[in-house]
């Protein structure tokens, strides 16, 4: 099995208009604790604020789901009334595996990154890095792909173990019982809503319906995980560590749920797969405050390096957002965020304009070569700010801003090539039994 036979499992249905959006069938318990009053940094002598963090990595998360409004569930709305909001954040891949390491490098860093045989120094994950100031370091990867992982708690903790929590109930259970030494940076990472795990009984059904359900189970998954936020976050409370612990809860890429006709992610990067929110809760800064502008999820490990005190890494690529926790800046708005899935498909958004290549959304008598992507591919350019549904293909009208976002989304894909090691295609191999994704002529 090579990646260039390799296709996420979507299910396209091409259903009409969508379904009203099921509301949740059982609230979550909210945190008993009254809302933290914010703080004014601290800096002590070696200018480290030995700052707990908590990142609550919510697998398949989408931006709308912390908006506000039915979509959030009590315990994550309640976090998003004391943070801020990013809401419009672009990882740099369409699956996890990448996005997440990414994530923790602050730098596109390839899944390879985290075999044996790469070098370990070479890229440098943010708890590594913080277990060498002194932090401890942990993690509840639940029983997700990442769980299965050869390196899945090596690589999360640099020289020492990480501690592995199981779950996010888990890490509190241990809060409470005063078992996580401080400072600590702890990972909670949960596939609960990754559709494709979900079963792929949804093809079998007429399409109004077969979206009503993805919907229905997606919006019920973030409930059930919700319930595990307020536990951490009564714990968090009731051991004393609200006022020097930082929350965040963001996600490692979207999901589809037919709005363009297809249920997933992976190669699929339309909007509600290719955008992630971020929320920041920092003892250091108000809450409730929203930042509209563009952002990467690479920036987060050089925003919690900035909030621990320790400053930019040298290798890390991301920009720290500390400043616009306090209503500054969040960086420029010609800043170009390129996404990839294993070179299947491509994007690349700069300002409000998005050049989008990808398998989907075309006949195959309109699908191109689009080096160094594989295979065919369909060639769309969006104006988000007048079409945020991509609906409107500019491409053809506009055709000075195709050549610029075409050359700037190339540039930056030439950067990603990879090298397929044997032992990350034995773990391909392994998703692909688990039904994680299937194999499919690319034709
Ligand atoms: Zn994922």
């Amino acid at each position: 099995m090579t990646r260039s036979r390799l296709a996420w499992m979507v299910w396209w249905v091409g259903c009409g208009p969508a379904a009203p959006e099921p509301a949740p069938t059982a609230p979550a318990p909210a945190p008993t604790a009254p809302p933290p009053a914010p703080t004014a940094p601290e800096a002590d002598e070696d200018r480290l604020s030995r700052l707990n963090f908590i990142v609550f990595d919510i697998d398949s998360l989408r931006a709308d789901r912390l908006e506000g409004g039915p979509g959030a569930p009590p315990n994550l709305r309640w976090l998003q009334q004391r943070g801020t909001l990013f809401s419009r954040v672009y990882p740099p891949a369409g699956w996890t595996l990448p996005s997440v390491i990414s994530m923790l490098a602050g730098r596109v860093a390839p899944a390879e990154a985290l075999l044996p045989e790469a070098d370990p120094t070479h890229h440098r994950l943010l708890p590594g890095i913080l277990a060498a100031y002194g932090y401890h370091t942990g993690v509840a990867w639940g029983d997700t792909l990442l769980d299965r992982h050869p390196r899945r708690l090596s690589w999360l903790s640099g020289t020492e173990p990480a501690v592995d929590y199981q779950t996010a109930t888990g890490f509190a259970t241990a809060l409470k019982a005063g078992d996580v030494p401080e400072p600590f940076f702890v990972m909670l990472h949960d596939e609960d809503l990754h559709t494709a795990l979900m079963g792929r009984h949804l093809a079998e059904l007429p399409p109004d319906r077969a979206a009503h359900l993805a919907r229905q189970q997606y919006q019920q998954a973030l409930v059930d995980y919700d319930v595990g936020v307020g536990n951490v976050l009564s714990a968090m409370w009731g051991a004393g560590l609200t006022e020097r612990t930082v929350v965040v809860v963001l996600s490692d890429h979207g999901e589809a749920l037919y709005e363009h006709g297809a249920l997933g992610h992976g190669d699929l990067l339309w909007e509600e797969v290719a955008r992630v929110p971020m929320l920041i809760v920092s003892p250091t800064a108000s809450g409730a405050r929203r930042v509209t502008r563009a952002v990467s999820t690479l920036d987060v490990a050089p925003t919690v390096l900035d909030l621990a005190g320790i400053g930019q890494h040298a290798e890390m690529r991301g920009r720290s957002l500390v400043s616009a926790l306090s209503g500054g800046a969040a960086g420029r708005d010609d800043r170009a965020f390129v996404l990839d899935s294993d070179m299947n498909a491509g994007a690349v958004v700069v300002g409000d304009l998005k050049l989008l290549v990808h398998p989907h959304g075309c006949d195959d008598a309109h699908k191109q070569p689009f080096p160094p992507l594989q295979g065919a591919q369909c060639v769309a350019l969006f104006d988000l700010a007048t079409d945020p549904l991509e609906q409107h293909d500019l491409s053809a009208a506009r055709p000075d801003d195709l050549a610029r976002l075409r050359a700037a989304l190339q540039t930056g894909l030439q950067a990603r090539s990879t090298p397929a090691l044997d032992e990350y295609t034995e773990f391909l191999s392994e998703l692909q039994q688990r039904g994680y994704w299937e194999a499919v002529d690319p034709g």
